[in-house]
C-alpha cells in the first residue's frame, strides 16, 4: 500500500473527489488495448497543469511510480502501471482551446478524442490528417506520445509532422513549453520532437499546438483485388512508378479475407480466389482527383487486378471499407491469443517481407493474417494461437523473434506505430545499438532522475527506490529490472536438451522473448546451442535472474551457489516450488517468486 500521507497529499492536490481507490476503478484503468493488466494503487484525475506539476513533484520526492493515461487504446502497454503506484488519467484535459484559421493551427488539451478534433476543424474547412484506426477512442496526447500513424500517413505523414509546440510537465514537476505557434523554429534542441513518440516516459503533455491544412475538397475510393499478395504489392510499386501519391493504400491479405468470410457466416467481401486486396483513396481538387483515380486504376490493372471498384456514393465508399472494419472482430474468432506486431520495412522490401512471413507460417505451422498500410511498408502481422497450447505459444514467440530479426535485416523497424511499451522492450537491442540505447537512457535520466515516470517501459529503470515504493503494494513486482527493458541474463537451472521437458521449454521461452539464457546442467555440454555450465559459479559474467527446474535434492546446493554469485531473484515454477527450496531461498535472503516462465515470462509473478 502507498503510505496514507502520500495519498492525502495527492487528494489535497487534485481534490478527494478526483482520486479513485476502489477495485473497479483500479481494474478499469489498469489495462490498455493490449489487455495485459497491472493495477495501480490509486487513480488520480488532475484538472490543471499546476495540479499535474504538483502531483509529479510529490511522486518524484517520494519515489512513487507515476503512469499517464490518455484514451487507453495503446497496443504495447504504454499506459499500463506495471509497478503499481499512481495512474494519472488526463481525462479532464478535454477542451479544444483555439482553432486559429488564419495561422492554420489548433491549440488543444491532450485528452481531446482525435476524431472529435478532426470533426471540429473540418467544420471550418480545415483538416487534421493523422487518423489512427482508434481515432474514436484514442486522444491527441496519446497519439503524440506514440507518434500515431494511420492509413493517411502515406500522403500526409504521421502525428510528428503536425506537432508545432507543447506544454509539458517534467517528472520533477517543472512546467516547460517547447516550440511555438510559428511553423519555423530552429532555436535550441527540438524538444517538441523529442517528446513526440516518447511513450509517456519523459514528460506529461498538458497542451499541444497542432498544424492544420485545408480540407481536401474531393476524394475517390477504389478497391482492387488480386490473386496473389505479390500482385497487390506490385500494384503499389506501379503507383510509385506512375508518381501518384494516394492518401491511403491499405492492404489486406488472403488469410484476413478468409477470417472475415468465416466471421460473416460465409459472406465473402471479395471475389473467390482473392489473396490480396487494396483499398486506395486519392484526395485533393476535384479534377486532380479524377486524373489520379484513373492512374491508380491503370496501375492496378497493370499489376493484374482481378476486380476494380470505385465508390460513386458515400454509402458505396463505406461498403468498400467494410472489409477493413470487419477485420478486428473477425481475427478475434480465429484464436484466443493474438500476437499483434506492426513491423515496417522500406516500401520496396515488402515482397521480401511477405516472403519472410510465408516462411514463418510454414516453418512454425502458424496462422498469420496480415494487413496494413502498404504505402508505408507498415504491415500488421497477427500471429494467432490458442493461448492454452504451450507448444503453439512457444512457436509463436519463436516466429515473432525471427520476424523482428528479419525486418531489421531488411532495413526496417520492429514497430512503425504501436511503440515499444513493455512488450517489445526485450527486443530493443535487435534494432538499436548499445551506444544509442545508452544515450537514450542518459536522456531519460536527464528528464527523470528518479525514474518515476512510466517505469518499466522502453528502458530499464535501475532505481531501487521505485521498486521499493511499488513494493509497498501487496503484489510486489519482482524487480524493476524484469519489467521488460533490456535483454537480461537468465540462468535456467535444470535446462535440458529434451524438448518435452520444462527446463527446455523455459530456456526457449526466455530466449525468444529477448533474454540472454544460460543453461545450468552438469550433465549437458550445451542446450539448444547455448553452452551449459555445472553451476552459476562457473559462469563468467553477471546473471540477473535464475529460474528453477530441479528437485530439492539438487536444488538446495544450487541455491547456495546463487547466493555466492550475488543473484537474488529466483523464479520457481508453479508446482516446482517445493517448500524446502523456498525456505532455503528465504534463509539465504534471496527473493523467491512463483512465476511460470513458459506461458508468461514476467507475467504476474507473485512473491511468497
Ligand atoms: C482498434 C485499435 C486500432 C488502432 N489503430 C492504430 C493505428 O491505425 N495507428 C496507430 O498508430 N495506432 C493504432 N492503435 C494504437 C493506439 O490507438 C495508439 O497508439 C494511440 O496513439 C494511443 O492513444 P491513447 O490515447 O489511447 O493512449 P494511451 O494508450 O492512453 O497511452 C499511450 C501512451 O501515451 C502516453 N500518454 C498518454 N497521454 C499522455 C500525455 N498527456 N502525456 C504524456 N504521455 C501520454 C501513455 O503514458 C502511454 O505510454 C490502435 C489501437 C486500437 C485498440
Amino acid at each position: 500500500m502507498l503510505p496514507a500521507t502520500f495519498v492525502t497529499d495527492i487528494e489535497q492536490i487534485v481534490g478527494a473527489a478526483f482520486v479513485k481507490r476502489d477495485e473497479a476503478a483500479r481494474t478499469a484503468y489498469g489495462q490498455d488495448g493490449l489487455k495485459q493488466p497491472h493495477l495501480p494503487e490509486i487513480v488520480a484525475l488532475p484538472g490543471s497543469t499546476s495540479e499535474v506539476a504538483a502531483m509529479a513533484e510529490t511522486c518524484h520526492a517520494q519515489r512513487v511510480p507515476l503512469y499517464v493515461r490518455g484514451g487507453g487504446t495503446g497496443y504495447s502497454g504504454g499506459a499500463v502501471p506495471l509497478l503499481g503506484g499512481v495512474l494519472m488519467s488526463m481525462e479532464r484535459f478535454n477542451r479544444i482551446l483555439e482553432i486559429d484559421e488564419q495561422n492554420l493551427l489548433v491549440v488543444t488539451e491532450p485528452n481531446v478524442i482525435t476524431g472529435r478534433l478532426q470533426a471540429e476543424v473540418e467544420k471550418v474547412g480545415l483538416f487534421y490528417p493523422p487518423d489512427p484506426a482508434s481515432l474514436d477512442e484514442s486522444v491527441i496526447g496519446g497519439n503524440i506520445a506514440e507518434c500515431a500513424g494511420g492509413p493517411r500517413a502515406f500522403k500526409y505523414g504521421t502525428t510528428k509532422r503536425y506537432v508545432l509546440g507543447l506544454e509539458a510537465v517534467l517528472p520533477t514537476g517543472e512546467i516547460i513549453r517547447t516550440g511555438s505557434k510559428a511553423v519555423k523554429n530552429v532555436v535550441g534542441y527540438d524538444l517538441t520532437q523529442l517528446l513526440v513518440g516518447s511513450e509517456g516516459t519523459l514528460a506529461i503533455i498538458t497542451q499541444a499546438v497542432l498544424r492544420l491544412i485545408p480540407k481536401p475538397p474531393a476524394h475517390a475510393t477504389i478497391r482492387a483485388t488480386f490473386d496473389s499478395i505479390d500482385a497487390a504489392v506490385e500494384a503499389v510499386n506501379e503507383l510509385i512508378r506512375a508518381r501518384v501519391v494516394p492518401a491511403t493504400i491499405e492492404l489486406v491479405d488472403g488469410e484476413c479475407l478468409a477470417a472475415v468470410t468465416r466471421y460473416l457466416g460465409g459472406a465473402a467481401l471479395a471475389p473467390a480466389g482473392t489473396s490480396g486486396l487494396l483499398i486506395l483513396e486519392v484526395d485533393g481538387m476535384a479534377r486532380a482527383v479524377e486524373e489520379e483515380a484513373h492512374l491508380v486504376e491503370a496501375a492496378c490493372r497493370a499489376a493484374g487486378a482481378t476486380e476494380l471498384l470505385r465508390a460513386a456514393t458515400e454509402e458505396e465508399r463505406h461498403e468498400l471499407w467494410r472489409v477493413r472494419r470487419e477485420l478486428s472482430p473477425a481475427l478475434k474468432t480465429i484464436a484466443s491469443m493474438k500476437i499483434n506486431q506492426d513491423v515496417v520495412v522500406p516500401r520496396g522490401r515488402m515482397p521480401d517481407l511477405f516472403q519472410l512471413i510465408g516462411q514463418l507460417r510454414r516453418e512454425f505451422n502458424l496462422t498469420i493474417p496480415c494487413f496494413g498500410h502498404a504505402g508505408d511498408g507498415n504491415i500488421h502481422v497477427n500471429i494467432m494461437v490458442d493461448g492454452s497450447d504451450a507448444d503453439a505459444v512457444d512457436r509463436a514467440h519463436r516466429a515473432q523473434r525471427r520476424l523482428f530479426e528479419g525486418v531489421v535485416a531488411r532495413e526496417g523497424s520492429i514497430s512503425g506505430e504501436h511503440g515499444i511499451g513493455f512488450t517489445k522492450a526485450p527486443f530493443l537491442s535487435i534494432e538499436l545499438s548499445p551506444e544509442v540505447i545508452a544515450l537514450s537512457r542518459r536522456i531519460k535520466q536527464a528528464f527523470d532522475p528518479h525514474g518515476i515516470l512510466n517505469p518499466g517501459k522502453i528502458f530499464p529503470s535501475t532505481s531501487d527506490a521505485v521498486v521499493g515504493a511499488a513494493g509497498l503494494s501487496g503484489r510486489r513486482p519482482v524487480s524493476s529490472r524484469y519489467t521488460g527493458f533490456m535483454p537480461l541474463t537468465v540462468a535456467v537451472i535444470g535446462a535440458s536438451s529434451d524438448r518435452k521437458k520444462f527446463g527446455n521449454k523455459a530456456l526457449r521461452a526466455f530466449r525468444d522473448r529477448g533474454y540472454t539464457v544460460i543453461p545450468i546442467n552438469p550433465k549437458e555440454a550445451e542446450v539448444e546451442g547455448e553452452k551449459s555450465y555445472a553451476s552459476v559459479l562457473d559462469v563468467p559474467g553477471a546473471i540477473d535472474l535464475a529460474t528453477f527446474y530441479v528437485s530439492p535434492a539438487v536444488g538446495l546446493t544450487l541455491l547456495d551457489d546463487l547466493a555466492k554469485k550475488g543473484i537474488t531473484d529466483v523464479w520457481f515454477n508453479p508446482g516446482a516450488d517445493s517448500p524446502e527450496l523456498v525456505a532455503r531461498a528465504k534463509a539465504l535472503e534471496l527473493k523467491p517468486v512463483v512465476a511460470c516462465s513458459i506461458l508468461g515470462v514476467g507475467a504476474s509473478p507473485t512473491a511468497y
